[in-house]
């Protein structure tokens, strides 16, 4: 896929603060586990910080693509700044712009252009890949609605402003209508707390945590009503993460982009039996096989910021999301594993880059679909079945000659 000289140029900048800032402090951040304010002024700075929000509401009006060059580039030297930049311009903010009024949008946009990194929140303890079996609850009193529930793992716990919270809508009668978004701002909104930080394995510079909704007011300007309604809201808000998706295989690939880079540095110099390793053909190959993949799994991922879904989607077409998503975060695993065995004990030690970014990219087989059930989807798609995964539902099914 061509790019224009317009995004070469981006792409150019996007590197040059990678290449700086961003390769000092990769190594800080994962040590100090503190989320990186200097790079969210750097971000903000270059004008990396909601680039995908319309000029109507003072960003760029930049595409899915333009995005994921920038992300690219970015996690090259640092995942929590490239998670940032996926965050402040796909997911949350990007299901705002395109189902929010023009309030909710002007709002959204005014938190992200100063430095918010809008938090999404779905996941709930007993509801993780089954994300639709959510138990968080919003009940309608008056024009309100009231939250309650927990979820977890939710990036940017503590630190994002903006929440869109995913919950189950109820009317005052206790009827159930659906899946709902809604908008809260830490800081404004009472009743929305953080109870535990998780203490991961990699990305360490960003939180991951626990939030708690407890009677957590909406009002009804903060209420995102997906297109068609609250009864197929789910599928709605879902759909827009598709954006998110794209951005998380991005940053995947980016690490990965990033370790073959220092294993090449480092076969060229690294010498044994008296010869850089690189003329080894048993490292040649890996090599060439790294780059194989990692060129693959940077056309898919295009590709599918390229794409829309069907019926006006202003979000990735979700099979060619989905497809970029499996692919990239599992050939960047490996291809990160490849590199830091390139480094020999060199790799493991804590004084390279290579170890940071083999934990940094074991996330991205999970956060954002898992590739199990993402295969589900693309599964469904081709044969043309729903795939219900629930005893339940099979057994419907099985009834059906339909399917
Ligand atoms: P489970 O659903 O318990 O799955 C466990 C295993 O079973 C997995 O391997 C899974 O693939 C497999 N499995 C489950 N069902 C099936 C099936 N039907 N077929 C085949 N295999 C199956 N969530 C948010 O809402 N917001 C966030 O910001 C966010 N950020 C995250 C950041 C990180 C670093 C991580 C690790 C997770 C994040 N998540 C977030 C949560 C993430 O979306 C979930 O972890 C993910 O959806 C899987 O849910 P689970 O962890 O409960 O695993």
């Amino acid at each position: 896929m061509e790019l224009s000289s317009e995004q070469l140029a981006l792409k150019e900048r996007a590197a040059a603060l990678s290449n700086g800032l961003l390769r000092k402090r990769g190594a800080e951040i994962d040590q100090s586990r503190e989320y990186p304010w200097d790079v969210v002024e750097a971000l903000k700075a270059e004008r990396f910080m909601g680039m995908t929000i319309p000029k109507e509401y003072g960003g760029q009006g930049r595409s899915f693509l333009d995005t994921v060059l920038v992300i690219e580039e970015m996690a090259r030297s640092c995942t929590v700044s490239a998670r940032i930049v996926v965050e402040a311009n796909m997911g949350a903010i990007s299901t705002v712009m395109a189902y929010g009024t023009d309030a909710q949008r002007r709002r959204a946009a005014d938190l992200v252009l100063a430095g918010d990194k809008p938090a999404i929140c779905i996941t709930e303890p007993d509801a993780g890949s089954d994300a639709s079996g959510m138990t968080t609850r919003a009940d309608k009193r008056g024009n309100r609605y009231v939250l309650n529930g927990k979820k977890h793992w939710i990036t940017g716990a503590g630190v994002s402003r903006l929440h869109l919270i995913f919950a189950r809508v109820f009317d005052e009668g206790g009827e159930e209508q659906g899946v709902g978004g809604f908008l809260a701002v830490r800081g404004e909104a009472e009743g929305l707390r953080m109870s535990k930080r998780e203490t991961t394995m990699g990305l360490c510079g960003m939180p991951e945590g626990e939030l708690v909704f407890e009677d957590l007011e909406i009002t009804p300007d903060m209420v995102l009503l997906p297109p068609s309604g609250f009864k197929r809201g789910f599928g709605d808000l879902i759909n827009a993460y598709n954006s998110q998706r794209v951005g998380a295989g991005t940053v995947a690939v980016g690490i990965a982009a990033g370790a073959l880079e220092h294993a090449v540095e480092w076969a060229k110099t690294r010498e044994q039996f008296g010869r850089p390793i690189g003329e080894f053909q048993g490292l040649q190959w890996m090599l060439a096989d790294m780059q194989t993949q990692l060129t693959a799994s940077r056309l898919m991922l295009h590709a599918a910021a390229s794409s829309r879904g069907p019926s006006g989607s202003s979000f990735p077409d979700p099979m060619l999301a989905a497809q970029a998503k499996i692919f990239a975060s599992e050939a960047a695993i490996k291809i990160v594993n490849d590199a830091l065995q390139v480094f020999g004990a060199r790799g493991y030690s804590r004084d390279f880059p290579l170890e940071r970014m083999a934990r940094d990219v074991r996330m991205f087989t999970i956060g954002g679909g898992t590739a199990q059930v993402l295969r589900t989807l693309v599964a469904s798609k081709i044969l043309g079945w729903k795939l219900p995964q629930t005893r339940d539902g099979y057994a419907m099914f099985e009834n059906q000659s339909d399917r």
